[in-house]
Protein backbone atom coordinates (compact mmCIF):
# COMPACT_ATOMS: atom_id res chain seq x y z
CA UNK A 1 0.00 0.00 0.00
CA UNK A 2 1.54 3.42 -0.70
CA UNK A 3 2.64 5.41 1.91
CA UNK A 4 3.90 9.13 1.89
CA UNK A 5 5.74 10.50 4.77
CA UNK A 6 7.16 13.81 4.82
CA UNK A 7 9.06 16.07 7.38
CA UNK A 8 10.14 20.01 6.34
CA UNK A 9 12.90 21.56 6.93
CA UNK A 10 11.87 23.88 9.80
CA UNK A 11 14.30 26.53 9.40
CA UNK A 12 13.90 27.21 5.61
CA UNK A 13 9.82 26.88 6.25
CA UNK A 14 9.28 29.12 9.20
CA UNK A 15 11.56 31.82 6.97
CA UNK A 16 9.60 31.39 3.84
CA UNK A 17 6.25 31.79 5.28
CA UNK A 18 7.25 34.38 7.68
CA UNK A 19 7.16 36.55 4.31
CA UNK A 20 3.91 36.20 3.97
CA UNK A 21 2.83 36.53 7.26
CA UNK A 22 -0.07 38.71 8.08
CA UNK A 23 0.40 41.13 10.74
CA UNK A 24 -0.20 39.61 13.92
CA UNK A 25 -2.35 39.88 17.29
CA UNK A 26 -1.73 36.88 18.88
CA UNK A 27 1.55 36.60 20.83
CA UNK A 28 0.48 36.42 24.29
CA UNK A 29 1.40 32.03 24.51
CA UNK A 30 4.21 30.61 22.70
CA UNK A 31 1.86 27.59 21.76
CA UNK A 32 -0.16 27.24 18.42
CA UNK A 33 -0.62 24.37 16.59
CA UNK A 34 -2.60 23.96 13.06
CA UNK A 35 -3.76 20.54 11.46
CA UNK A 36 -5.61 19.68 7.95
CA UNK A 37 -7.12 17.19 5.90
CA UNK A 38 -7.76 16.45 2.58
CA UNK A 39 -10.38 13.92 2.65
CA UNK A 40 -10.74 10.31 4.11
CA UNK A 41 -10.07 7.59 1.74
CA UNK A 42 -12.38 4.56 1.52
CA UNK A 43 -10.82 2.82 -1.44
CA UNK A 44 -6.61 3.14 -1.94
CA UNK A 45 -5.92 5.75 -4.25
CA UNK A 46 -2.00 7.73 -4.60
CA UNK A 47 -2.03 11.47 -4.68
CA UNK A 48 1.35 13.37 -4.38
CA UNK A 49 -0.34 16.55 -5.84
CA UNK A 50 -2.45 17.10 -2.22
CA UNK A 51 0.02 16.02 0.29
CA UNK A 52 2.89 18.99 -1.35
CA UNK A 53 -0.23 21.29 -1.57
CA UNK A 54 -0.97 20.16 2.34
CA UNK A 55 2.62 20.00 2.98
CA UNK A 56 3.00 24.01 1.42
CA UNK A 57 -0.02 25.19 3.25
CA UNK A 58 1.48 23.79 6.75
CA UNK A 59 4.51 25.53 6.33
CA UNK A 60 3.14 28.74 5.43
CA UNK A 61 0.57 28.69 8.41
CA UNK A 62 2.93 27.56 10.50
CA UNK A 63 5.27 30.61 9.80
CA UNK A 64 2.10 32.90 9.94
CA UNK A 65 0.64 31.71 13.47
CA UNK A 66 4.37 31.97 15.01
CA UNK A 67 4.22 35.63 13.89
CA UNK A 68 0.90 35.78 15.74
CA UNK A 69 -2.02 35.47 13.07
CA UNK A 70 -5.13 34.63 14.10
CA UNK A 71 -6.62 31.38 13.61
CA UNK A 72 -9.44 32.14 11.59
CA UNK A 73 -7.45 34.02 8.85
CA UNK A 74 -5.32 30.72 9.30
CA UNK A 75 -7.73 28.56 8.73
CA UNK A 76 -10.11 30.28 5.93
CA UNK A 77 -6.78 30.91 4.11
CA UNK A 78 -5.86 27.17 4.16
CA UNK A 79 -9.24 26.24 2.99
CA UNK A 80 -9.21 28.50 0.36
CA UNK A 81 -5.80 27.53 -1.13
CA UNK A 82 -7.19 24.12 -1.23
CA UNK A 83 -10.32 25.22 -2.73
CA UNK A 84 -8.49 27.04 -5.87
CA UNK A 85 -6.08 24.48 -6.05
CA UNK A 86 -8.95 21.92 -8.35
CA UNK A 87 -6.79 18.74 -6.50
CA UNK A 88 -9.43 18.31 -3.78
CA UNK A 89 -13.46 17.38 -3.97
CA UNK A 90 -13.90 21.33 -3.16
CA UNK A 91 -13.88 24.80 -4.87
CA UNK A 92 -12.83 24.29 -8.43
CA UNK A 93 -12.18 21.04 -8.17
CA UNK A 94 -15.38 19.87 -6.39
CA UNK A 95 -17.31 16.72 -8.02
CA UNK A 96 -20.27 16.80 -10.01
CA UNK A 97 -23.87 15.55 -8.31
CA UNK A 98 -25.78 13.11 -10.56
CA UNK A 99 -27.09 15.57 -12.82
CA UNK A 100 -23.70 16.95 -13.59
CA UNK A 101 -23.92 20.24 -11.65
CA UNK A 102 -21.41 21.12 -8.81
CA UNK A 103 -23.10 22.23 -5.70
CA UNK A 104 -20.77 23.23 -2.89
CA UNK A 105 -21.09 23.22 0.98
CA UNK A 106 -18.56 24.82 3.45
CA UNK A 107 -18.24 26.12 7.24
CA UNK A 108 -16.61 27.88 9.34
CA UNK A 109 -16.64 28.48 13.28
CA UNK A 110 -14.80 30.73 15.45
CA UNK A 111 -14.40 29.18 19.17
CA UNK A 112 -14.05 32.86 20.76
CA UNK A 113 -17.19 33.59 21.05
CA UNK A 114 -18.84 30.08 19.38
CA UNK A 115 -19.52 31.92 16.14
CA UNK A 116 -20.56 30.07 12.59
CA UNK A 117 -21.22 30.79 9.44
CA UNK A 118 -22.33 27.85 6.66
CA UNK A 119 -23.75 27.94 3.35
CA UNK A 120 -24.90 24.82 1.36
CA UNK A 121 -25.89 23.98 -2.46
CA UNK A 122 -23.47 26.74 -3.78
CA UNK A 123 -22.95 26.83 -7.66
CA UNK A 124 -21.22 29.49 -8.61
CA UNK A 125 -19.35 30.43 -5.31
CA UNK A 126 -15.59 30.89 -6.22
CA UNK A 127 -14.06 29.80 -2.28
CA UNK A 128 -17.20 28.70 0.07
CA UNK A 129 -15.29 29.18 2.83
CA UNK A 130 -15.21 32.67 2.47
CA UNK A 131 -18.69 33.03 1.65
CA UNK A 132 -19.03 31.16 5.15
CA UNK A 133 -17.02 33.61 6.68
CA UNK A 134 -19.15 36.30 5.27
CA UNK A 135 -22.15 34.56 6.39
CA UNK A 136 -20.49 34.53 10.27
CA UNK A 137 -19.75 38.35 10.01
CA UNK A 138 -22.41 40.04 7.79
CA UNK A 139 -25.21 38.60 8.31
CA UNK A 140 -27.23 37.95 11.83
CA UNK A 141 -27.78 33.73 10.41
CA UNK A 142 -25.69 31.26 10.42
CA UNK A 143 -26.55 29.03 7.63
CA UNK A 144 -27.56 30.24 3.96
CA UNK A 145 -28.08 28.12 1.27
CA UNK A 146 -29.10 27.97 -2.82
CA UNK A 147 -29.37 30.78 -5.38
CA UNK A 148 -31.38 33.03 -3.09
CA UNK A 149 -28.32 32.74 -0.50
CA UNK A 150 -25.93 32.82 -3.36
CA UNK A 151 -27.56 36.36 -4.43
CA UNK A 152 -27.26 37.92 -0.78
CA UNK A 153 -23.73 36.67 -0.74
CA UNK A 154 -23.09 38.46 -4.03
CA UNK A 155 -24.17 41.62 -2.73
CA UNK A 156 -21.63 41.63 0.08
CA UNK A 157 -18.79 41.07 -2.25
CA UNK A 158 -18.65 37.55 -2.87
CA UNK A 159 -16.89 36.42 -5.92
CA UNK A 160 -18.87 34.26 -8.35
CA UNK A 161 -17.65 31.99 -11.37
CA UNK A 162 -19.19 30.38 -14.12
CA UNK A 163 -19.76 26.71 -14.47
CA UNK A 164 -16.78 26.21 -16.79
CA UNK A 165 -14.68 27.14 -13.78
CA UNK A 166 -14.82 23.83 -12.11
CA UNK A 167 -12.47 21.31 -13.54
CA UNK A 168 -13.95 18.02 -12.42
CA UNK A 169 -13.92 15.72 -15.48
CA UNK A 170 -15.36 13.12 -13.17
CA UNK A 171 -18.15 10.99 -15.09
CA UNK A 172 -21.05 12.32 -12.81
CA UNK A 173 -23.25 8.85 -12.03
CA UNK A 174 -24.46 6.26 -9.14
CA UNK A 175 -21.17 4.54 -9.73
CA UNK A 176 -18.98 7.31 -8.66
CA UNK A 177 -17.14 6.43 -5.27
CA UNK A 178 -15.41 9.58 -4.80
CA UNK A 179 -15.22 12.07 -2.20
CA UNK A 180 -13.72 13.77 -0.64
CA UNK A 181 -13.72 17.03 1.73
CA UNK A 182 -11.08 19.60 2.74
CA UNK A 183 -10.75 20.80 6.36
CA UNK A 184 -8.50 22.92 8.87
CA UNK A 185 -8.32 23.53 12.61
CA UNK A 186 -5.88 25.99 14.19
CA UNK A 187 -5.07 27.19 18.04
CA UNK A 188 -3.53 30.65 17.82
CA UNK A 189 -1.25 32.30 20.62
CA UNK A 190 -3.98 33.89 21.82
CA UNK A 191 -5.61 30.70 22.80
CA UNK A 192 -8.50 30.93 19.92
CA UNK A 193 -9.13 27.86 18.04
CA UNK A 194 -11.30 28.25 14.65
CA UNK A 195 -12.18 25.51 11.98
CA UNK A 196 -13.30 25.00 8.60
CA UNK A 197 -14.72 22.63 6.50
CA UNK A 198 -15.27 22.73 2.61
CA UNK A 199 -16.58 19.86 0.48
CA UNK A 200 -18.25 19.00 -3.42
CA UNK A 201 -20.33 16.76 -1.23
CA UNK A 202 -20.57 12.93 -1.26
CA UNK A 203 -20.62 10.25 -4.23
CA UNK A 204 -23.02 11.01 -6.88
CA UNK A 205 -25.32 12.51 -5.05
CA UNK A 206 -28.93 13.35 -5.77
CA UNK A 207 -29.18 17.19 -6.51
CA UNK A 208 -30.29 19.30 -3.66
CA UNK A 209 -28.58 16.66 -1.23
CA UNK A 210 -26.73 18.86 1.81
CA UNK A 211 -24.34 17.01 3.88
CA UNK A 212 -22.48 17.33 7.36
CA UNK A 213 -19.64 19.74 6.03
CA UNK A 214 -21.93 22.78 6.28
CA UNK A 215 -23.48 22.20 9.63
CA UNK A 216 -22.05 23.37 12.93
CA UNK A 217 -22.05 20.31 15.21
CA UNK A 218 -21.61 17.50 12.53
CA UNK A 219 -19.06 18.20 9.80
CA UNK A 220 -17.11 21.84 12.03
CA UNK A 221 -17.43 22.54 15.66
CA UNK A 222 -15.16 24.89 17.59
CA UNK A 223 -15.23 25.93 21.00
CA UNK A 224 -12.07 27.48 22.86
CA UNK A 225 -13.13 25.69 26.04
CA UNK A 226 -12.61 22.20 24.68
CA UNK A 227 -11.58 21.74 21.17
CA UNK A 228 -12.13 22.23 17.57
CA UNK A 229 -12.95 19.54 14.37
CA UNK A 230 -13.21 19.08 11.17
CA UNK A 231 -14.64 15.93 9.72
CA UNK A 232 -14.57 13.93 5.84
CA UNK A 233 -16.69 11.10 5.73
CA UNK A 234 -19.87 9.63 4.98
CA UNK A 235 -22.28 13.28 5.54
CA UNK A 236 -25.42 11.22 6.68
CA UNK A 237 -24.09 9.46 9.81
CA UNK A 238 -22.15 12.82 10.73
CA UNK A 239 -25.22 14.68 10.76
CA UNK A 240 -27.67 12.07 12.60
CA UNK A 241 -24.77 11.49 15.37
CA UNK A 242 -23.78 15.13 15.36
CA UNK A 243 -20.73 13.88 15.71
CA UNK A 244 -18.23 17.28 15.89
CA UNK A 245 -20.17 18.26 18.78
CA UNK A 246 -20.58 14.78 20.10
CA UNK A 247 -17.17 14.36 20.40
CA UNK A 248 -16.71 17.90 22.01
CA UNK A 249 -19.28 16.80 24.69
CA UNK A 250 -17.62 13.50 25.56
CA UNK A 251 -14.64 15.88 26.53
CA UNK A 252 -16.47 18.36 28.25
CA UNK A 253 -18.83 16.20 29.78
CA UNK A 254 -17.23 12.88 30.01
CA UNK A 255 -14.14 13.89 30.76
CA UNK A 256 -12.56 11.99 27.70
CA UNK A 257 -9.23 12.57 26.00
CA UNK A 258 -9.54 13.96 22.28
CA UNK A 259 -8.21 10.15 21.34
CA UNK A 260 -10.97 8.51 23.27
CA UNK A 261 -13.95 10.73 22.47
CA UNK A 262 -12.83 10.32 18.54
CA UNK A 263 -12.30 6.68 18.67
CA UNK A 264 -15.93 5.81 20.91
CA UNK A 265 -17.48 8.32 17.50
CA UNK A 266 -15.55 7.18 14.49
CA UNK A 267 -14.91 3.53 15.56
CA UNK A 268 -18.04 2.80 18.22
CA UNK A 269 -20.58 4.47 16.83
CA UNK A 270 -19.98 4.78 12.54
CA UNK A 271 -18.19 1.74 12.60
CA UNK A 272 -21.59 -0.31 13.40
CA UNK A 273 -22.49 0.83 9.77
CA UNK A 274 -21.23 -0.72 7.02
CA UNK A 275 -20.81 2.41 5.08
CA UNK A 276 -20.26 4.89 7.97
CA UNK A 277 -16.98 5.80 6.98
CA UNK A 278 -15.65 9.12 7.73
CA UNK A 279 -12.40 10.79 9.82
CA UNK A 280 -11.84 13.59 11.95
CA UNK A 281 -9.45 16.00 12.65
CA UNK A 282 -9.14 18.32 15.82
CA UNK A 283 -6.86 20.30 18.27
CA UNK A 284 -7.75 20.57 21.98
CA UNK A 285 -7.46 23.76 24.23
CA UNK A 286 -4.05 22.61 25.14
CA UNK A 287 -2.78 22.30 21.69
CA UNK A 288 -2.97 18.64 20.99
CA UNK A 289 -3.71 17.90 17.41
CA UNK A 290 -5.59 14.46 17.11
CA UNK A 291 -6.67 12.71 13.60
CA UNK A 292 -8.24 9.81 13.38
CA UNK A 293 -10.55 7.43 10.73
CA UNK A 294 -12.02 4.54 10.48
CA UNK A 295 -11.67 3.58 6.61
CA UNK A 296 -8.62 3.03 4.51
CA UNK A 297 -6.66 6.29 5.36
CA UNK A 298 -6.97 9.85 5.12
CA UNK A 299 -4.91 13.23 3.59
CA UNK A 300 -3.77 14.96 6.70
CA UNK A 301 -1.03 16.80 7.79
CA UNK A 302 -0.05 19.20 11.17
CA UNK A 303 2.32 21.16 12.62
CA UNK A 304 2.94 22.68 15.96
CA UNK A 305 5.02 25.43 17.82
CA UNK A 306 7.91 22.46 18.27
CA UNK A 307 6.58 19.96 15.69
CA UNK A 308 7.52 20.83 11.81
CA UNK A 309 4.91 20.21 9.38
CA UNK A 310 4.00 16.35 8.24
CA UNK A 311 1.85 15.16 5.78
CA UNK A 312 0.61 11.73 5.69
CA UNK A 313 -1.66 9.30 4.01
CA UNK A 314 -1.55 5.95 5.36
CA UNK A 315 0.64 4.90 7.61
CA UNK A 316 2.34 7.90 10.13
CA UNK A 317 2.08 9.95 12.77
CA UNK A 318 -1.72 10.19 13.81
CA UNK A 319 -1.14 13.04 16.72
CA UNK A 320 1.13 15.30 18.17
CA UNK A 321 3.50 15.02 21.15
CA UNK A 322 2.07 16.69 23.38
N1 LIG B 1 -18.66 14.68 4.32
C1 LIG B 1 -18.88 15.07 2.97
C2 LIG B 1 -20.34 14.99 2.66
O1 LIG B 1 -20.99 14.06 3.09
C3 LIG B 1 -18.12 14.27 1.97
C4 LIG B 1 -16.73 13.82 2.32
O2 LIG B 1 -16.16 14.24 3.29
O3 LIG B 1 -16.16 13.03 1.59
O4 LIG B 1 -20.82 15.81 1.94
Amino acid sequence: MYRHFCLAAPVFALATAAAHAQTGQCTQSPHFAVVVHGGEISQPVRDNGRLAIMQAALVRARGELAAGASSLDVVEEIVRTFEDSGNFNTGKGAIADRAGIVETDAAIMDGNGLRAGGVASMTAVKNPIHAARLVMEKSPHVLMVGDRGQTWLQSVGVDLVPPSYFNNTRKPGANNVEHGTVGAVALDRCGHIAAGTSTGGYDAKIPGRVGDSPLVGDGVYANDAVAGFSATGHGEYFIRFNIAKDVADRMLYGHQTMHDAMQADLKGLLGRFKDGDGALIGIDRNGHVETMWNSVGLFRGFATDTEPPLVAEYEGPTASNP
